[in-house]
């Protein structure tokens, strides 16, 4: 313990406004938090902010014995505290992986539904593509649009650790 520096306070705070100063175990929720780290301080020595997240003193304990709370579930908690911080809707959380499972190709997404993406492509994650209108039915072109995870969608999913997921 002795030599080790405090998480400075921007990622302390990044880590709970993250799970909203509570607890990030979702059934537990508890206000009382400490900041615990996923990979353990011993063998990381650095205070990143994905490797970060809020645990009630309880939770803390229980994921510091073994087996009890692992880092696996941890990573997982945290990834569904991102994506809800972030705003993602569950379809975009779900297109992104998608996408991510086939990234050279270019998929195919209906024109009209472009909004139900927009945080994706707001944020960069994704690309998308917008075709010229071929034949037009009822104000709509048939024709589709295309999507395709970005560099930075691919880095958002690695940051988020899915590697160990
Ligand atoms: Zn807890």
């Amino acid at each position: 313990m002795t030599n080790r520096p405090l998480i400075p306070t921007n990622i302390k705070r990044k880590v709970l406004v993250e799970a909203g100063h509570r607890c990030a175990i979702p059934t537990c929720r508890h206000i009382d938090v400490d900041v615990h780290h996923i990979i353990p301080w011993e063998t990381c020595k650095k205070h990143e902010y994905e490797n970060l997240i809020a645990l009630c003193p309880n939770c803390h304990r229980r994921a510091h014995k073994k087996n009890e709370i692992d880092r696996k579930s941890l990573r997982l908690y945290k990834a569904n505290l991102r994506f809800t911080h972030d705003r993602f809707s569950q379809l975009e959380v779900d297109v992104l992986f998608e996408l991510d499972k086939q990234p050279q190709a270019n998929i195919m997404w209906a024109p009209f539904n472009q909004l139900l993406l927009k945080r994706l492509i707001d944020s960069g994650l994704i690309q998308y593509t917008v075709t010229p209108a071929g034949v037009v039915v009822g104000g709509m072109k048939s024709n589709p649009d295309y999507i395709q995870i970005s560099q930075a969608g691919v880095e958002y999913l690695n940051s988020l650790g899915d590697v160990e997921l």
